[in-house]
């Protein structure tokens, strides 16, 4: 049985210390509840130890319940656990594909694809690794109702193309874009999708092997959990070409003062201690999206915004920014005549 949707606030604390709160700003971060608070709390309290490097009890249960979570974040978006690394959050994720895997496959003349409604964290990445290699980034345009233009997509899947990046949900706009088209143009001429999933994983069904995408990153704290974690999932016959992030313990086979050999992926990526409480706290959010029917969650989130859009529009001075069909939970409006900053 899931939870119902009516009663739901009650899960968040944030209600109950602030009676008067509208929150507006999930798609910033979600407000957390209680129980990845408390799950944090009693890591910190009852269960505090590193993982991968102690044989003593309380650091194996750790090392169980951290690599519990992998198994957690696998189940949710139908993927081996071998499969997820464990990262700071969408932006690093990006960065790792960015230096870690493209890097060392762009040469002067190749291409990256991105689109126009892009967050900064899946553009700025590319930009770098392309002025890095005088690779050039190519933009899917976006029309006025905040969709992509796929006509002209054939011509930009170029032979040059070493890689796709396109975000699942617009974080501005809640256009819902078809990924899975994406995905199969690029896949027809042998080019990899990294998808960024830092809006839609959570807040509606999402899964890697349906998708057949390459690289799915998110973030813990847009669904639930904590801040500083997230995730990078990487398609098996990727998980080879990706170089550790940064140097470091708990990431080798077998080193000596000239050499390192490294363990494999994703073990090579979570070099130093990661944020192993927030981990824990990602792990109880999962188990707080379990327990929802995320296709009901899905059809709310997008009924409050058709009310929201329907009830707004009714106001002259407002302005929204695209109607696209295909729409989550996110809205975008102008105040005629009234700044941004002076509206917040
Ligand atoms: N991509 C999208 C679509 C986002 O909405 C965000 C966060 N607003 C990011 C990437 C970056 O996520 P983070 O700041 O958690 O790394």
């Amino acid at each position: 049985m899931s939870l119902p949707i009516e009663s739901l606030k009650s899960y968040f604390p944030i209600f109950t210390h602030r009676p008067e709160l509208v929150y507006l700003d999930s798609a910033a971060t979600s407000q957390k509840p209680s129980s990845v608070v408390q799950s944090i709390t009693n890591f910190y309290e009852k269960e505090n130890a590193n993982v991968h490097r102690g044989l003593y009890e309380l650091s194996s249960k750790a090392t169980q319940r951290y690599e519990d979570v992998r198994n957690k974040v696998g189940s949710l978006i139908g993927a081996n656990s071998t499969n997820i690394a464990f990262t700071k959050g969408t932006t690093e994720s990006i960065n790792i594909v960015a230096q870690c895997y493209l890097k060392k496959n762009l040469k002067a003349g190749d291409k990256v694809l991105i689109s126009a409604m892009e967050h900064h964290a899946n553009l700025i990445p590319w930009q770098q690794v392309c002025k890095q290699t005088g690779a050039s980034l190519e933009i899917i345009p976006v029309n006025d109702q905040g969709e992509l233009v796929l006509d002209g997509l054939k011509s930009l899947l170029a032979e040059r193309t070493k890689l796709v990046a396109i975000t699942h949900i617009s974080n501005v706009l809640g256009t819902i874009n078809p990924v899975e088209e994406i995905i199969s143009a690029a896949h027809k001429i042998n080019i990899p999708v990294l998808i960024d999933g830092a809006q839609s994983v959570g807040h509606m069904p999402v899964d890697v092997k349906k998708m057949d995408v390459d690289f799915l990153v998110f973030s813990s704290h847009k669904m639930f959990g904590p801040f500083g974690t997230g995730i990078l999932y990487c398609k098996e016959e990727f998980t080879q070409q990706l170089d550790p992030f940064n140097y470091g313990g708990g990431s080798i086979k077998n080193v000596q003062f000239a050499e390192t050999e490294f363990l494999d992926f994703p073990h090579n990526l979570e070099a130093g201690t990661t944020n192993i409480a927030g981990i824990i706290g990602l792990g109880t959010a999962i188990d707080f999206i379990q327990q929802l029917d995320l296709v009901e969650t899905f059809n709310h989130e997008r009924k409050l915004s058709a009310y929201f859009k329907e009830r707004a529009s009714t106001l002259a001075q407002i302005q929204f920014v695209g109607e696209p069909k295909n729409f989550n939970g996110i809205v975008s409006f102008l105040v005629k005549n009234i700044h941004p900053h002076d509206v917040a």
